[in-house]
């Protein structure tokens, strides 16, 4: 396939661009290295590159592309809320009937504070967290990414129940030591730690359903259990739904069937974006009422934004929300990505090559491995050569992946029966190739 354009654009973007992208995600490091695909336009289920080739795409941008690239019904919304002006740093109604939205769907929210990123809201509710228990220390789990803010960016310390170390340079070590991180699915090393420092611990924080190590659904009596420990310890809960809210039903991950009795699993905050800007960006994190009252102007805990609740972001937002209210919406997600996981995994098996899929309705993440995955450690021990050879041959068939192995596939309301048919061709073709046969 050619892609001259592409690679020329990577030399251009090296020479202005630190790394020659926006985010270290896009780049290729991960799966080989060279130029990543420079795309131009997208529509539905489709990217088109600088060369013209044309991909299925599973990326969604990481995520909020639910509805498809250039859904027309978001589409129209931005191009009305532009019109109208994209930004007025004063109230709106809009973010009224946003709020009322996100309230609706994710019960817990009492009150809602919009951002511009996932990050954003993650980092809020930690400072909310803190400023309504006076306490200073956040546990979090092995793998999850919460954004890249200080406090976040943090790894495992050498076991269970130590401090945690930074993960980036420039990550001062006394902000890590506010830092905990224990194994997902692991409630003796959650009850471990807070044995230990409970009485300085502010919250735990964590994704419901996992979506960055590949896609991992929490054991049976985990998030009962962690919720139950916390609140007994004083400390609060805080959810990032950042991917999970409207991704799998429409609702979060705190009212999705077979987690747990809904009352019992339910977080003091809560931290979204991606999917509830429709493609633009957007964050918003909310909780109880009594905890939301810490946010300025009411409390003493402080957070403002210049862009934040900006029309157009809100208003694709709401449109985006109305697509997915749609009459069966997450059903034809969730049938196509049964075919397709069965379809990838009977394929690997055909052709000799060890595959664990993690599905959860219409998202799923390719491990190359003949174990289960079901916490960060599993998923680091995965084949990272294998899938950088499935991700640059899939991609020579012209489908789109993200290029990590911890990232998920993620279906839209724009795939097809022909682009899943399409898509397992072009798999059963690259593990061929990737068998030697
Ligand atoms: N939390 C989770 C669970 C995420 O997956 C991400 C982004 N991948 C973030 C937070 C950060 O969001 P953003 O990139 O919008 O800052």
């Amino acid at each position: 396939m050619n892609r001259t354009r592409s690679e020329q654009l990577y030399q251009e973007a090296l020479q202005h661009i630190v790394g020659g992208v926006n985010s270290p995600s896009r780049s290729f490091k991960a799966v080989g290295g060279g130029a990543p695909v420079f795309m131009k336009r997208a529509k539905g289920a489709f990217f088109w590159d600088e060369d013209d080739n044309r991909y299925i795409d599973y990326l969604a941008a990481y995520g909020p592309i639910i509805t498809g690239h250039a859904h027309p019904h978001i589409t129209a919304a931005i191009t009305r809320a532009a019109e109208n002006g994209t930004l007025y740093g004063t109230p709106t109604e809009l973010e009224i009937r946003l709020a009322r939205m996100l309230k609706e769907a994710i019960p817990s929210m009492d009150k809602v504070r919009f951002v511009n990123s996932g990050t954003e809201a993650v980092m809020t509710t930690i400072r909310v967290a803190r400023a309504y228990t006076k306490r200073s220390k956040i546990i979090k789990f092995a793998g999850c990414y919460h954004g890249h803010s200080d406090l976040v960016l943090v790894a495992a310390g050498s076991g269970p129940s130590t401090l945690g170390i930074p993960d980036s340079a420039g990550v001062p070590a006394s902000i890590a030591q506010e830092v905990i991180t224990v194994p997902f699915n692991d409630l003796d090393a959650l009850q471990t730690t807070l044995a230990k420092w409970g009485e300085d611990v502010a919250a735990v924080m964590v994704e419901p359903i996992v979506g960055n190590f590949g896609m991992v659904m929490p054991h049976e009596g985990f998030l009962e259990g962690l919720c139950k420990l916390t609140h007994d310890n004083g400390s609060l809960v805080i959810y990032d739904e950042v991917i999970t809210a409207f991704r799998f039903h429409y609702g979060s991950a705190q009212t999705f069937a077979g987690l747990g009795n809904p009352e019992d699993i339910q977080p003091d905050l809560t931290a979204l974006g991606k999917v509830i800007g429709g493609g633009l960006p957007i964050g918003a994190y909310g909780g109880r009422k009594h905890v939301m009252e810490q946010v300025a102007p009411l409390g003493p805990a402080y957070q403002a934004g210049t862009m934040a609740g900006n029309p157009a972001s809100i208003s694709a937002g709401i449109a985006c929300l109305e697509v997915l209210q749609g009459e069966g919406v997450y059903e034809e997600m969730d049938r196509l990505a049964i075919k397709l996981a069965d379809g990838l995994k009977a394929s690997a098996d055909r052709h000799g090559i060890p595959l664990t899929i993690n599905r959860i309705r219409g998202s799923f993440s390719t491990h190359f491995c003949d174990h289960p995955v079901t916490n960060y450690e599993e998923a680091q021990d995965t084949d990272g050569e294998a899938f950088a050879a499935f991700f640059r041959h899939m991609l020579e068939r012209n489908i789109n992946l993200a290029p990590s192995k911890y990232e998920a596939w993620f279906l839209t309301t724009a795939h097809t029966e022909a682009d899943i048919d399409a898509t397992l061709e072009a798999a059963d073709a690259s593990f061929r190739e990737m068998s030697g046969k």
